[in-house]
């Protein structure tokens, strides 16, 4: 399609409608996310997120997918944000930084936000710059926007990581750093503090690892109630063999795959007559076992 004869003022008027289509679709996409997430379609599909789904199957950039996501959780509070979106009163990036910093408030004071106020907020932000937001919200809220994590990888494969701490986070950073001083020979140095703390968490933590004590493996949290333990080294075994969520869409083949908050579950439920043998378990992430169960609890109702 070329352009170069269309006149000055057509061109104006075609972009503005343009834009005006893509607020729309924008809206309708939002409706649809909304829902996605309150079916949690996501999981059924094999994703362990709505953000795992919206960048691995619908395609967005991480930042993209975030925004969305934000927008769509507002909106469940209070829907006018859509319409705000579609009239192009406010924006994508707007609404997501609100979202965020309601988020903050809402961790810091330990209170919820009400809807009234999420609402007036979004009132005050229509037609105003992203900077004035930046400070409308701020002011509004009373909290400091911390800066995003950046992570960038660098083509020997390392990393260069820069992080906000709060005052009281980066006291107990320099805390546990003074406490390691006589471990590591370098003891000042960030990278070597890090790693051997991983180190120690990996050798407590990881459940796919080889571990010869057996106090080093907690009982799985089991959403089945099973009062029967499963043995600690049939735990062992389980999370050696499937190392990841086992969870796998019927229809496309998708595995979760998800190495986040792994518990044991058992694919025929304890109430329904499974046992604790090797064969009957697998792994699956917090978000699938939760839904597994949600969906068996819910057939076994039918
Ligand atoms: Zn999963």
């Amino acid at each position: 399609m070329s352009l170069q004869k269309v006149t000055n003022q057509n061109l104006d008027a075609n972009l503005k409608s343009l834009v005006a289509s893509e607020r729309e679709i924008l809206a309708e996409i939002l409706i649809h996310i909304v829902e996605v997430e309150r079916r949690k379609l996501y999981l059924k599909l094999g994703f362990s997120s709505l953000f795992d789904y919206l960048t691995k199957s619908i395609g967005y950039a991480n930042g993209s997918a975030q925004r969305r996501i934000d927008a769509a959780r507002l909106s469940f509070d209070v829907p006018e944000v859509i319409d705000k979106l579609e009239s192009g009163e406010i924006n994508l990036a707007q609404v997501s930084l609100l979202q965020k910093s309601i988020r903050e408030k809402q961790v810091i004071s330990k209170t919820k936000i009400d809807v009234q106020s999420k609402l007036d907020l979004i009132e005050q932000l229509a037609n105003k710059s992203f900077s004035e937001s930046e400070v409308l919200v701020t002011r509004a809220l009373d909290i400091q926007l911390k800066e995003q994590i950046k992570t960038n990888h660098q083509k020997d494969e390392s990393v260069r990581l820069e992080i906000t701490f709060s005052k009281a986070q980066w006291q107990k950073l320099m805390k546990m750093r003074e406490l390691l001083s006589n471990s590591l020979p370098n003891g000042s140095n960030w990278d070597q503090v890090l790693e051997y703390v991983s180190d120690k968490i990996i050798q407590q933590k990881d459940k796919t690892r080889v571990v010869s004590r057996s106090s080093t493996v907690k009982e799985p949290k089991s959403s089945q109630g099973a009062r029967q333990a499963i043995p600690v080294n049939v735990q062992r075994q389980i999370f050696r063999r499937d190392q990841c969520c086992q969870y796998k869409d019927k229809h496309s083949g998708k595995q979760c795959g998800s190495t986040w908050r792994l518990e044991i579950d058992h694919i025929q439920p304890i109430w329904s007559g499974g046992s604790n043998k090797l064969e009957n378990l697998r792994v699956l992430c917090a978000s699938h076992n939760r839904e597994v169960y949600r969906w068996q609890a819910n057939l076994s109702q039918v």
